[in-house]
């Protein structure tokens, strides 16, 4: 039989070049080690072997094998760590039925041949080399610009539609991908940008579903069009669901535990560049329910920096307070007058560093802007501040922050707290946070799976787990294990010990065992090769104390159990029933105490 593609791509990858190529591995016996990319992680307790190819967190207790590894740090699904992987090692995905080989897959080529076009006019035309010049001049390295793809769309009308025909599109897919227009008066399509410098837009697997098209100085003139310009909605890109950089990003917004969001794709591009690569922009105008719900996966921590308006309904602001009802904490970079993120990082990374670090809570943010842009002392200026603060108490979701928001509104207008109370019951909730969890999460399932496995194991299965490992570990413990002891464990784990210990048995990876005890010896055998045990530490005696912690807790399941039935008999009166129990628990709770007095 022919290996099925998992094989094959299994074979052809080597696990540290691809983990490797994520995480920075270093070399430590015959196994690579790393902080973990998955949760915050002083001491590095993330381990990649290369004899086993899997990967394993000894802190989180997240670990597989590649297809496990490009899941968590990608948060794709199966089906797309597979198709990342065979692109990867080369593997050709079988084919699917033309007949299916749908539009939307269509326009996936399209936007990678049109990324691609783009790209080469950046470096090869002569316009394009001006574009490039200006991006250059503008801080950008020759390396960032390859990185997100920055290209050059020639002034003219049909160049690209053209060059996309020609490869085989009809000027109908062309149009619907967002990268044609339509003349109304005469069936003429003609390319949506022209002359401008080009930004393609990535889905979180990094393949290109969209374009934003920015006009640079040598060619403004003949521009008609705004200075930035998106393509409209397709079936591939929603501006509303889209967060520019995200695939740059979601990696460090998670491990930083923050995302910083900027307005513009050029402040999104220079930050990441300087080194801050927990960024993203929103694209378009304001946050939308469903972007904050992708970010929500990655961190609940939010620093904006861009200009706020705290008064009035902009669109910002409806985003910020949108963000502020979903649970999001916000901090807020206060950006210099005139100044965007892009010039300041470029002018003056320390400057950045310190915006950041001084990032104000949007509580102080709040109050002293109101405390600035009104009088405090006039009942005008109190009815203001009023005005603009209670409607964002009222999106606190947080009862206990909404409190602490009404005694410092109380103070700074001078007024009793059942006042503001009051009031505050005046405020209708904002009709635009209707939220409706199910559709919008299931909606983001489709897209983006969260893959990650919160380990659900007990802590007996730890003990158990630990004991193994010190077994694998020193062998010469075996004989500290008693014929029934053996009874102690569950059965998968006794298995595993049985397994291990009998020497017909010892290529395991031969024997028919299921899937999951093999990985889980794999696992196991993995902990005990990378543990490092204290040398001063009396092995048998930690052996024979998880041994009694292992007998503690069996007990105290007996007595739960044993609980349970007094419960039962003493509902049906049967007082026998409940003596002998009673005589069961009493033993029972002796045993437990006599070994954990012991
Ligand atoms: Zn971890």
């Amino acid at each position: 039989m022919l290996d099925s593609p998992i094989d094959e791509i299994k074979n052809r990858l080597d696990i540290v070049d691809v983990v490797g190529s994520y995480v920075k591995l270093q070399k430590t016996g015959a196994n690579y080690r790393a902080p973990c990319p998955f949760h915050s992680d002083k001491k590095p307790s993330f381990f990649v072997s290369p004899s086993r190819q899997i990967w394993h967190c000894f802190g989180c207790g997240k670990g597989g094998d590649i297809f496990a590894f490009i899941r968590e740090i990608e948060g794709v699904e199966f089906g797309d760590a597979l198709k990342i992987l065979a692109q990867r090692a080369g593997v050709e995905l079988k084919r699917e039925d033309p007949k299916i080989k749908t539009e939307r897959k269509r326009l996936f080529e399209i936007c990678e041949l049109s990324c691609q076009f783009f790209e080469k006019q950046l470096e090869k035309s002569e316009n394009g080399k001006k574009a490039k010049e200006y991006l250059l001049k503008r801080g950008l390295k020759e390396e960032t610009i390859k990185k997100w793809r920055l290209g050059y769309a020639p002034n003219n009308w049909r160049s690209l539609s053209d060059f996309l025909v020609g490869k085989g599109y009809t000027r109908e897919e062309v149009l619907k991908a967002g990268l044609s227009l339509k003349s109304e008066k005469k069936e003429n399509y003609y390319d949506r940008f022209r002359g401008r410098i080009m930004f393609p837009v990535f889905n979180i697997t990094s393949q290109v579903i969209g374009f934003g098209g920015r006009v640079f100085e040598e060619v403004k003139k003949n521009d008609e069009g705004g200075k930035y310009i998106n393509i409209s909605n397709t079936l591939l890109y929603d501006k509303s669901r889209t967060l520019y950089g995200l695939n740059m990003a979601n990696l460090e917004i998670r491990r930083k535990d923050f995302c910083i969001l900027v307005e513009g794709y050029m402040d999104a591009i220079m930050v990441n560049q300087s080194g801050f690569e927990n960024v993203v922009a929103a694209s378009g105008t304001g946050l939308t329910e469903y972007q904050l719900r992708i970010l929500k996966r990655y961190s609940d921590n939010l620093f904006t920096a861009f200009d706020m308006d705290v008064a009035g309904d902009s669109a910002t602001k409806r985003g910020i307070d949108l963000a502020q009802s979903l649970g999001f904490n916000i901090k807020v970079i206060t950006m210099p007058e005139d100044l965007d993120p892009a010039d300041v990082v470029l002018k003056d990374i320390k400057l950045w560093e310190d915006l950041v670090k001084n990032a104000k809570t949007i509580h102080d943010f709040y109050f002293e802007k109101v405390l600035k842009d009104f009088n405090r002392d006039t009942i005008e200026g109190k009815k203001e501040i009023a005005k603009t603060i209670l409607p964002i108490i009222k999106n606190i979701p947080n009862k206990i922050e909404q409190t602490l928001w009404v005694k410092d509104l109380s103070e700074i207008l001078n007024v009793k707290e059942e006042d503001v109370f009051e009031e505050l019951k005046k405020i209708p909730t904002s009709q635009n946070f209707k939220l409706e969890d199910n559709k919008i999460e299931e909606e983001i399932d489709k897209n983006i799976k969260e893959p990650f496995y919160v380990s659900s194991k007990t802590k007996k299965d730890t003990l158990q787990e630990y004991l193994i490992t010190l077994f694998l570990k020193f062998p010469q413990l075996a004989s500290c294990l008693k014929e029934e002891d053996l009874r102690l464990f569950s059965s998968q784990y006794l298995q595993i010990i049985k397994t291990m210990t009998s020497p017909q048995n010892a290529n395991y990876l031969d024997k028919n065992l299921e899937n999951n005890i093999k990985n889980l010896i794999d696992m196991l055998s993995f902990r005990a090769e990378v543990m490092e045990i204290d040398p001063g530490i009396n092995l048998e005696k930690e052996f024979q104390y998880c041994l009694k912690e292992i007998k503690v807790l069996n007990i105290k399941d007996k007595l739960n159990e044993i609980g349970f039935k007094i419960r039962e008999a003493e509902g049906q009166n049967n007082s026998s029933q409940i003596q002998k129990l009673m005589e069961d628990f009493n033993s029972y709770s002796k045993i437990k105490n006599d070994l954990e007095t012991s």
